[in-house]
């Protein structure tokens, strides 16, 4: 390394030089149950049509019009009045930076039950800022309410982040518990409903009732990961004040496009989740019959289970072409756990079949 490039390397703050990106698992040519996608693509007639309104795109021009009528579309599909503030992310990853962003000032706390959505945790050390993970109870995953509240009382956190139903463990929290966690926290609380469309709950009544009280939401496990559109609803002051830290053209106008695209063929994408609900029981039930494997019930597209050799197991799988997340070292509470994401009904039967060989 010449004597600049490494001069230049010292100005990158430390903590930086020392931390990983985040890592994608190489997946060609397997069956990808790994990161919660949607595993169904649009029907070819419909591939066709947005084709045509993608080449339709003024894409010489920065993102504006659109964009607006996208966050316009989405306070609709979520059906909240007109005067909830929304505001759009590249994929709720951003939106997660620029919340983290919004409170970063010396001192500051971010509190999220744990094991959770590991982007909470890698934010708020990106703005230095005092990450508190509060441990589930170990056999439900169910919230301590007490060391929650105990957290809340003691940090006075300036964000308080809820993944609802968590990542990666599937489940949905009792109401009660988090009415009053919400009722005690000083800050803003962020529901983080990326796995809404597979549950049977949501959190707009609880923002109704609460306006520190922030609803996020993604089209990614709509059936659009690729398309990267996040959205954050809530209190227009809250919402003003992220939109301030938004770069100015973070939506894509093709983003944008093919967002608007999905939502006027909403229709599809809901049938696709409840086929993803359908497969999702059906393979709860599978895993539950065999040996060596303990699921845990989700209301995700996702299921996390339990194995002798969470390492041997994934390995195993990956040899014979099926690619799950080993989510072992994420978490103490996650010692030998899989993450299984819902794919097709073949791939999902691929799994079943493929799986008891590699218990
Ligand atoms: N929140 C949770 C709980 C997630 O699990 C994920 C992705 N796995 C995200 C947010 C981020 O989603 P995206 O950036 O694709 O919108």
């Amino acid at each position: 390394m010449t004597d600049r490039l490494q001069q230049a390397l010292l100005r990158i703050r430390p903590d930086v030089r020392a931390a990983h990106a985040y890592a994608v698992q190489p997946s060609a040519g397997v069956v990808k149950l790994d990161i919660m996608e949607n595993p169904f693509r649009l029907p070819p007639e419909l591939q066709r049509e947005l084709g045509e309104r993608l080449g339709a795109v003024a894409i010489n021009r920065y993102p504006a019009e659109r964009t607006a009528e996208l966050a316009a579309a989405l306070r609709m599909h979520a059906g909240v009045p007109s005067d909830v503030g929304v505001t759009l992310g590249n994929g709720s990853d951003e939106l997660i930076g620029l919340l983290t962003l919004a409170v970063a000032q010396p001192g500051a706390v971010i509190v999220s039950p744990t094991p959770s959505f590991v982007i909470y945790q890698m934010c708020a050390e990106h703005q230095r800022l005092n990450f508190v993970g509060v441990p589930l109870r170990s056999d439900d995953f169910e919230l301590d309410e007490a060391a929650m509240l105990a957290a809340v009382e003691r940090h006075q956190p300036a964000l308080v982040y809820l993944s609802y139903p968590n990542n990666p463990t599937g489940n949905l929290w009792d109401a009660a518990s988090i009415e009053r966690i919400v009722a005690a926290a000083p800050g803003l609380v962020v529901m983080d409903e990326a796995y809404q469309p597979f549950a049977s709950s949501d959190s707009l009544a609880l923002m109704a009732r609460h306006p520190h009280v922030l609803v996020m939401r993604t089209m990614s496990k709509f059936g659009l990961a690729g398309v990267r559109i996040g959205y954050l609803l809530g209190a227009q002051q809250l919402v003003e004040q992220i939109e301030k830290l938004r770069p100015p053209f973070n939506i894509s106008v093709l983003n944008a496009e093919a967002a608007l695209f999905a939502l006027e063929h909403a229709e599809v994408y809901a049938a696709q989740a409840a086929t993803l609900r359908a497969e999702r029981e059906r393979v709860f039930e599978a895993l539950k019959t065999l040996p060596g494997i303990t699921p845990w019930p989700s209301q995700g597209n996702m299921i996390l289970a339990r194995v002798g050799d969470a390492a041997a197991t994934f390995a195993a799988l990956r040899a014979r072409g099926v690619l799950i997340k080993n989510v072992s070292a994420a978490h103490p509470l996650l010692a030998n756990c899989l993450r299984i994401t819902i794919g097709t009904p073949d791939e999902n039967t691929r799994l079943l079949a493929e799986l008891p060989e590699c218990l």
